[in-house]
């Protein structure tokens, strides 16, 4: 059985509205177009919570938050589950990780399944980080997306040729504070960025949760995040846009050297003769709001922040220049992996494999509508814990806004709102129409859906607060 070579290139917080196979108004990625162009993009690829360590615990274990223990940044990931990466070690195959890891260290939080794991402790620094390979701390000199690429190089250059392997290059950027290394410190320089359509959303006609958050350009980005004090007598609307440049052009800058470092990576697959039978992705643990709604960061089931990058390339199974816009969930990552090395022990992974997807076929009965939760409430962002359920045309929203006990979440309930977006005539998701009474049924049909579908995936509905509690 000649088995696939599989390199997933995760980054961190990079939205698929800064990649130019994505239509991205504002970059060019032409290396990350070279997966797409000779592979597939998929449209509607959804994370189930839009935080790094819960999207990274789904994508490992191929389950939703409740399950794998890691609902929010305050907990740990326990390794003695069973991951991706585990099984495909088990099958034979060699496996690595190799940059950002952020679900804990030490005792049973360090990566597990691994046959050689070099990570950033944390979130890692941006320049001479240091990194813990295999449990020992190690410092590198020099910027760490072209750490992580070399690392993963050099890893693919010592493998054992005769058996196929599992690679996770995780990048630390484009994460904030957005610092860009000296080669692209100055791309952009002369330019303006383009504002978003929703730049000045004044957060009517939305639940209170969307004026609540603490992600604003204009008010919440830090000195660490703009690097500079702003030029005096500007208005506040001026100020706005400048702190926006400052923002968008250091994320665009962190990008342009994963892309530049992507095409580093495809080029040694073509090299070492095995870009045939490597299946290549790249995509990301969440999107991020890039201007969009006047914010940054990411943590609500809006658009911009539901919706993960995700592209794959492999000849044999995917046809160039092709576009998926079925439903992918980050749950369904570890079941593909898995389907393609040919390990069919998935119990108890509640994603499904995206295989068929990729050869171009859609299965009969394939997912129509995902269900999403954040369970964060107040914490950092000021974002309302909430849960809901997209479908291709609609979104419905239910902020229960209640810590509920979560870590990492604080206990200052809030008056519990829905919110629903027809996204056919709404897809900036402007105009809340849960009351407007021509979407009554409407209403009734995803309701009753979202609660269909939590309970499918075992979780549990919000029922107000407990007495005593
Ligand atoms: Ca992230």
């Amino acid at each position: 059985m000649n088995r696939p070579n599989i390199v997933f290139i995760m980054s961190d917080d990079h939205a698929a509205h800064a990649m130019s196979c994505y239509g991205s108004r504002i970059n060019r990625t032409p290396n990350l177009d070279r997966i797409a162009n000779e592979g597939m993009r998929y449209d509607n690829c959804f994370c189930t919570n839009s935080i790094c360590a819960p999207s990274r615990a789904a994508i490992l274990t191929g389950l939703y938050n409740h399950l794998n223990g890691v609902q929010t940044l305050g907990d740990r990931f326990d390794g003695r589950q069973q991951t991706v990466s585990k099984l495909l070690q088990q099958s034979g195959y060699q496996t690595a990780i190799i940059g950002k890891w952020h679900l804990g260290h030490g005792g049973d939080s360090d990566p597990t399944g691994f046959d050689y794991w070099n990570v950033l402790p944390g979130q890692g620094d941006y320049h001479n980080p240091t990194f813990v390979e295999m449990g020992a701390n190690k410092v590198y000199d020099g910027y760490v997306t072209d750490i992580i690429t070399d690392l993963s190089l050099d890893w693919i250059a010592g493998r054992d040729k005769e058996r196929p392997f599992f690679l996770m290059c995780h990048h630390k950027a484009p994460h904030r504070p957005w610092i860009p290394d000296a080669k692209h410190a100055h791309l952009y320089e002369d330019i303006d960025i383009p504002e978003p359509p929703t730049f000045d959303d004044d957060y009517s006609n939305r639940a209170a949760a969307a004026e609540a958050a603490i992600m604003r350009i204009e008010r919440d980005l830090k000195k660490r995040d703009l690097k500079i004090d702003p030029p005096e007598g500007l208005s506040e609307r001026e100020l706005k846009s400048w702190k926006y440049q400052r923002y968008i052009k250091d994320y665009l800058r962190c990008v342009a050297s994963i892309d530049d470092n992507v095409g580093r990576l495809l080029d040694r697959l073509d090299e070492e003769g095995i870009a045939d039978n490597t299946i290549v992705i790249y995509t990301s643990d969440q999107g991020f709001f890039l201007g969009d709604h006047g914010w940054f960061d990411k943590r609500f089931m809006y658009e911009e922040s539901l919706r993960m990058p995700f592209i794959v390339r492999y000849p044999k199974e995917i046809e160039a220049g092709s576009v998926q816009d079925a439903m992918a969930l980050n749950i369904d990552f570890a079941p593909t992996f898995l389907d393609y090395a040919g390990v069919s022990a998935v119990e108890p992974m509640q994603g499904v494999s995206l295989r068929p997807l990729m050869k171009g076929e859609k299965p009969d009965g394939w997912r129509t509508s995902m269900y999403y939760r954040y369970w964060m409430h107040l914490s950092e962002h000021g974002v309302y814990a909430h849960y809901g359920l997209r479908t291709h045309d609609y979104k419905l929203i239910y902020y229960y806004a209640d810590a509920l006990g979560a870590t990492d979440a604080i206990d200052d309930p809030k008056p519990p709102e829905w919110e629903l977006f027809d996204l056919r005539n709404d897809s900036a998701e402007m105009r809340n129409v849960y009351s407007d009474p021509a979407y009554t049924d409407t209403v009734a049909r995803l309701t009753e859906e979202l609660h269909r579908m939590q309970l499918e995936v075992q979780d549990t509905p919000y029922t107000g607060r407990q007495q005593g509690a």
